[in-house]
């Protein structure tokens, strides 16, 4: 069986542990690979690697790092259908989807290859009399990044691209569930021309995220998945001094007002709440219908439902692919049986979908719940599969005060035609990513990502401008030559006479 291996110093190595993971094919339920679950050791040799790296490459000029970005680019363009096939082979989701994932992490790396332009700082001429001052953004020394499994190229792209450009060096600890588009990216940069340690590959679970958030030789960790996780990170990271950013779950609305073109709002709701199996940090899970959109809504959803395509992720007819592990599929069973339990109607039921051929695949139909009040556990809870939650509130007032009050803030949507309402809603609403009459509204490479309240612990979101911050720290420098006026000692604090 496939070995699925590290990648630290510009080629694969075993790891020190015995321990491996299963990786699944989630349309067939097989074991398609292992992949080598690392510690401590593992991590060590990664950072070794890293630190011998480093001075190098920091010294290298942002314009040189840039054209190896530029080379990362094209390589990924010629191979993004093989690594489409790796996500689909290992995720599940559908080919389409994962080629889109593809191309919304190309994107960070253009946005990456503008280092040059993004780290010349700021220069002011004239602080004080002969002297000029200027603040410049320089590199934090070794990253680390820990990823979830729902997007496994896109989310460390959203990461290593910025970290790597602006003069880190880099070590991403994937998913284990699927570890292999990882490797694929790590040959692509060696391919493109970036020195070996400059980007390492370690796997694990538990153990090797704990070597991360202990291992003093890493200055700034990057986390990605769910909020208990995120959290936990957070805190022992920060404890121990590092630079971090944890970007947890979701339990995203898009409201639907009376007004609102109604196709266009099912559209948006099918595409958004069914499309990667509901596995999407900006999925949305929670329809929210004002006044008389509920019943409108909820009439043209129900066929739309049902006629859903779900099919394993390489059939070009299939709109939804199975879920990632037969414990994920478990998971979003049970929380369908709470639904039901708590008393919301289950209009949809995808709990039965049997696919011939596919009988150990981990598939799960659509499934459209009515009347969910806002104190059951399938409205509070992020479930992360194809489960669309429909509430029924009375008025505007009534949405955004639901959404403000939900523990998560990472996306909202709101769809009218009331540009009044539209405009309210972008100001007031408590939520980091808003889309008006955009249901997904996942911001371009070139601005940041992240959300509010327990869907973010640090305060600066991934890519964009928050992303060059994130990954360099500030020096200013003031400086005068001395060929100027002397003034002598002086004992008080400097300040322009
Ligand atoms: P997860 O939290 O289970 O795993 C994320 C990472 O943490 C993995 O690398 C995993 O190995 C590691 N990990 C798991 N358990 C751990 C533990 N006990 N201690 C230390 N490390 C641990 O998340 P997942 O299931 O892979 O991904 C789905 C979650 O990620 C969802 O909650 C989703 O909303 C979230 N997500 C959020 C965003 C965002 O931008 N906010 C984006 C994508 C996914």
């Amino acid at each position: 069986m496939r070995e699925v291996l590290h990648w630290i110093g510009g080629a694969m190595r075993r790891s020190s542990s015995a321990r491996l993971g299963d990786v699944f094919n989630p349309a067939s339920g097989e074991v398609q690979a292992r992949v080598v679950l690392g510690g401590a050791a593992d991590l060590d040799a990664a950072v070794a690697s890293a630190a011998a790296a480093f001075p190098a490459w920091a010294a290298t000029p942002p314009l040189i790092r840039a054209r190896v970005m530029f080379r990362f680019r094209e390589l990924i363009e010629r191979d993004a259908g093989a690594l489409a096939a790796t996500i689909t082979a290992e995720h599940g989701k559908v080919l389409s989807d994962a080629r889109g994932e593809v191309t919304r992490g190309l994107e960070v790396v253009e946005f990456a290859a503008g280092i040059p332009h993004l780290l010349k700082g700021e220069f002011a001429e004239q602080v004080g009399r002969g002297i000029d001052s200027w603040s410049v953004r320089q590199p934090l020394g070794i990253c680390a990044g820990i990823t979830p499994f729902n997007f496994p190229a896109m989310v460390p792209m959203w990461m290593f691209p910025v970290a790597i450009a602006a003069g880190n060096c880099f070590i991403l600890k994937p998913s284990e569930r699927d570890p292999s588009a990882s490797l694929h990216l790590a040959a692509l940069l060696k391919e493109a021309g970036l020195p070996d340690g400059v980007f390492n590959v370690v796997h694990g679970d538990k153990e090797m995220v704990d070597a991360i958030l202990h291992h003093p030789g890493i200055t700034a960790v990057s986390f990605v998945g769910s909020t208990p996780i995120a959290e936990y990170v957070y805190a022992q990271a920060a404890a121990r001094g590092k630079r971090v950013q944890a970007l947890g779950g979701a339990k995203n609305h898009l409201v639907v007002m009376p007004d609102a073109d109604m196709e266009q709002a099912v559209d948006a709701l099918m595409g958004a709440a069914y499309g990667s199996a509901g596995e999407r940090c900006m999925a949305v899970s929670v329809a929210m219908a004002v006044g008389k959109a509920g019943d409108a809504l909820v009439e043209r959803l129900v066929p739309r439902v049902q006629a859903l395509k779900v099919g394993p992720g390489t059939d070009p007819e299939a709109e939804m692919g199975p879920l990632v592990t037969r414990q994920h599929l478990e998971k979003v069973r049970g929380y369908v049986d709470e639904g039901i339990r708590e008393g919301a109607r289950l209009l949809v039921d995808g709990r039965g979908l049997k696919l011939q051929g596919y009988d150990d695949g981990f598939f799960i139909g659509g499934c459209l719940f009515d009347d969910v009040r806002p104190e059951m556990r399938i409205y509070r809870e992020e479930i992360f599969g194809p489960v669309l939650a429909v509430v029924r509130v009375p008025d505007f007032a009534a949405a955004t005060a639901l959404i403000n009050a939900h523990e998560y803030g990472n996306g909202v949507a709101l769809f009218t035609r009331d540009g009044d309402a539209a405009r309210e809603f972008a100001n007031q609403i408590q939520i980091g990513m808003v889309g008006i009459n955009v249901p997904i509204p996942v911001p371009m490479a070139f601005h940041s990502f992240g959300g509010w309240k327990r869907s973010l612990f640090g305060d600066m979101s991934v890519h964009g401008p928050e992303g060059v911050r994130f990954y360099t720290r500030l020096k200013t420098v003031t400086a005068r030559w001395p060929a100027g006026i002397r003034t002598g000692a002086e004992f008080v604090m400097p300040t322009m006479r």
